[in-house]
């Protein structure tokens, strides 16, 4: 199987969300995704998709960032895309992986817990077991009135942690282009961690968008 990888685009940053915000990274954002979330803020423009091969994107990783720590592979939907020698190459090169999954797909033989961390955001009813069992974190996006509101996790979306204690859940108000629905899915979230001991995940790369 070709190892040559259909990227939107890349760039050295600060992560803003999740387990691992805070930490300056290097984005790798893969081409197409199998949901079409109402609220997806990810443009996704085929024609100007790059195909590169791992040794490219790590090449240009050590080119544009510090040479190591954190590579956050996203989308899109990265599984959908043979992402395993990308993930190889920047492991062993001395990079850590977040990899970001809707949770709908998995493959075989990835690195969990060696090196690569995925973060599931479920969006629909299914996670799969792969996942299940390995999520490092799983994040759900928060927008107000659509909670179960015996979980505090959105209705109709995947949310069996049972056993899944030691793992963080965390909830991420989304932001819309209008400020009062923003505040409104903001205060949500705040409830919400309040409530179920959840951890908050503020997409504040927003407020910093634009910083070089
Ligand atoms: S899963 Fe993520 S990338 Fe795919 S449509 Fe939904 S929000 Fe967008």
């Amino acid at each position: 199987m070709s190892d040559t990888l259909l990227v939107d685009e890349m760039f050295y940053s600060i992560q803003t969300e999740g387990v691992f915000a805070g930490r300056p990274a290097f984005f790798v954002r893969l081409h197409g995704c199998n949901l079409r979330c109402a609220f997806c803020d990810t443009m996704q423009d085929k024609e100007k998709a790059v195909k590169m091969t791992p040794k490219e994107i790590t090449k240009k990783a050590k080119e544009i960032g510090r040479g190591d720590g954190l590579v956050v592979l996203t989308g899109g939907e990265p599984l959908l895309q043979n992402v395993k020698p990308l993930i190889d190459r920047f492991i062993k090169k001395g990079y850590y992986v977040q990899l970001e999954t809707n949770g709908t797909v998995c493959q075989d033989d990835l690195p969990f817990g060696k090196g690569l961390y995925a973060v599931v955001s479920p969006k629909v009813k299914a996670v799969h077991p792969e996942l299940i069992k390995h999520g490092y974190a799983f994040k759900y996006s928060i927008i107000k009135g659509m909670q179960d509101v015996n979980t505090g996790l959105p209705k109709g979306v995947w949310q069996d942690l049972k056993g899944n204690d030691r793992k963080k859940i965390m909830v991420s108000p989304v932001f819309c282009n209008h400020s009062v629905d923003t505040a409104d899915n903001i205060a949500e979230a705040v409830a919400i961690c309040k409530k179920f001991g959840y951890y908050l995940s503020v997409q504040y790369h927003k407020l910093i968008q634009g910083i070089k």
